[in-house]
């Protein structure tokens, strides 16, 4: 018989609606924001892994419509934090309104405008953080991954979304600034003696690292 199925629909079909998330996803729509939140499956590593690693607080750059903060700020202890770089004040807005939907508002602070000076902001107050979840705008990567290392607590743990870039990343002929970008922040995920990393080729692929402890 031929499976007219994709691995991750295969595994996706088998968990029940996460209604919260679904609401997430059709606020995006009727925004007509881009459906771009991270693949539910990856979603739900996030909070597994949040969760595991007992972080405290967490660093999200790039909201969009809350989807991934949900997921990531569901794992967190009473009292824990999670700050999200967004670029769009609309975008952080209905984050946000999602995020106080799913009773996690009081954990959420959005920092609105360019990552890069929010983070060169964080890194001037010495702010720290247990996990990272970088899904902003791929030309960044590496700056964002060397940024959210000044910001690491010991042992902390990077997640990035999209290192395939619709099979681009992995395209010889695809030689834009995204690409060759990713590739790089790959390569470091891959070979960075401060990083203990792995890359995941489901969905739209996804890299994992913890900070090297010293
Ligand atoms: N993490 C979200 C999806 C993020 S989509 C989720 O899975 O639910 C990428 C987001 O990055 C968009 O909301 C976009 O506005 C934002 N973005 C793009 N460039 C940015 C920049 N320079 N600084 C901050 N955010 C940026
Ligand atoms: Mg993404």
């Amino acid at each position: 018989m031929v499976m007219d199925l994709s691995p991750d629909q295969y595994f996706d079909n088998l968990y029940a609606k996460d209604e919260e998330l679904e609401r997430v996803g059709a606020s995006i729509r009727e925004a007509g924001m881009p459906e771009i939140s991270v693949a539910q499956g990856y979603g739900r590593l996030l909070t597994l892994l949040v969760s595991l690693s007992r972080s405290n607080s967490i660093l999200e750059i790039g909201a969009l419509g809350g989807y991934s903060g949900i997921c990531l700020a569901r794992a967190l202890p009473a009292g824990g934090r999670l700050v999200s770089l967004e670029l769009k004040q609309d975008y952080a807005n209905l984050a946000r309104s999602n995020m106080e939907e799913a009773g996690l508002g009081q954990k959420v602070e959005y920092l609105v405008g360019d990552a890069s000076i929010s983070l060169d902001k964080l890194i001037g107050q010495e702010a720290r953080f247990d996990f990272f979840f970088i899904d902003a705008d791929k030309e960044n990567y590496p700056h964002y991954l060397e940024e959210c290392i000044k910001l690491a607590n010991d042992g902390a743990i990077i997640a990035a979304d999209n290192t395939l870039l619709h099979g681009k990343t992995i395209d010889d002929l695809k030689q834009g600034p995204s690409v060759l970008a990713m590739r790089r922040f790959n390569r470091m995920i891959a070979q960075d003696p401060r990083l203990t990393g792995v890359h995941l080729p489901a969905y739209d692929g996804l890299a994992l690292a913890r900070i090297t402890p010293k």
